[in-house]
């Protein structure tokens, strides 16, 4: 049966599709609860990493997740990608190859897997994803410290098992790699630096290098991003299947963080809310609300309390003090 919660957004474990420059209309199956990362990184826009493991488990229920896509693919709307991706890392979840061969059963749309890479340290993970289409994993340094400074990694990953993983991975994968080096200003952004990534990088042979920065609100304030003409500079030195992917436009056409914490605010003036009455009535994901109303939280502007098994967020009662 669909998973169907009277006052819980239908598709819980499904969102979009949204349109993205690299896969058309996207439809996101997000498989693992908010936040749970082998990584806690300076950029993540999903805010800082509450469950850092490389525990793998079925952490949503296998069924769940595809009833959701079920009901997505009937629709009837656009969808280029499937892709795993959503609130921290898909290849946490033990089922995710299961997953991948569920959904292809169901439809000739592609299988796209967005993933940090850390996990294709091991073969099991490495196997998991064979019968994706396209695997999206991050690379950023080749550096231990740098990486560390990055990505906060869990304390078994290093880097070099790291691009090992890569390197053999691209051996047993026939479908397409498009590696994502995040970008930052005066973190990895060296000439020095890109030089011994192009050298890494052609070692894992990719199909393409994504470049990308630091374009919407990052988990710390001094993750600061590398401007276009650097990101051209950067581009060349990579090679040929280096291309920018950086959306500026999202920086100045999109609603900014503030703005949407200003709808939030206002509808909570108004009465106590749950966060699907924020998803329903905004269209966000619920990710970017739970990221603005922490932050909320933080500032002493709202309060939470509980009634009836439910959290209903509530404008702050200030003493006089
Ligand atoms: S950016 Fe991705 S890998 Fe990094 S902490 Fe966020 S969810 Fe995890």
């Amino acid at each position: 049966m669909p998973y169907v919660n009277a006052g819980k957004p239908k598709h819980k474990h499904t969102y979009g599709p949204v349109p993205s420059r690299r896969l058309g209309f996207s439809l996101g199956i997000d498989i693992v609860p908010h936040k749970i990362c082998s990584f806690d990184c300076i950029y993540c826009q999903l805010g800082r990493t509450t469950g850092k493991t490389v525990a793998r488990k079925d952490y949503t229920p296998v069924h769940e997740i595809l009833d959701d896509v079920r009901l997505a693919l009937q629709s009837k709307e656009q969808i280029n990608y499937l892709t795993f991706a959503g609130s921290g890392e898909p290849t946490l979840h033990k089922s995710v190859g299961h997953l991948i061969a569920e959904a292809k059963k169901m439809t000739d749309i592609p299988v796209a897997v967005l993933t940090n890479g850390s996990m294709l340290i091991f073969p099991d993970v490495r196997n998991d994803l064979v019968n994706a289409d396209v695997v999206i994993p991050t690379l950023c340094t080749t550096d231990q410290s740098i990486f560390e400074r990055i990505h906060r990694p869990h304390a078994c990953i290093e880097i070099e098992e790291v691009i090992r993983g890569y390197i053999e991975f691209r051996r047993i994968f026939k479908g397409r790699i498009w590696l994502e080096v995040m970008l930052m200003k005066d973190v990895n952004d060296k000439p020095e630096q890109i030089k011994e990534l192009r050298t890494v990088i052609e070692k894992i042979a990719p199909d393409k290098i994504h470049l990308n920065t630091v374009v919407r609100p990052p988990s710390e304030e001094y993750a600061k991003p590398v401007d276009v003409e650097m990101l051209r500079r950067i581009s060349e030195m990579l090679g040929e299947k280096a291309e920018v992917i950086a959306d500026f436009s999202r920086q100045k056409t999109q609603p900014s963080q503030d703005e949407h914490a200003g709808s939030i605010l206002s509808m909570i003036r108004r009465r106590p809310i749950t966060i699907n009455d924020l998803v329903s009535t905004l269209g966000l994901h619920e990710n970017e609300i739970i990221k603005i109303i922490e932050h909320l939280i933080a500032q002493k502007e709202i309060a939470v309390s509980r009634h009836d098994g439910k959290d209903y967020y509530e404008v702050r009662r200030r003493s006089n003090d």
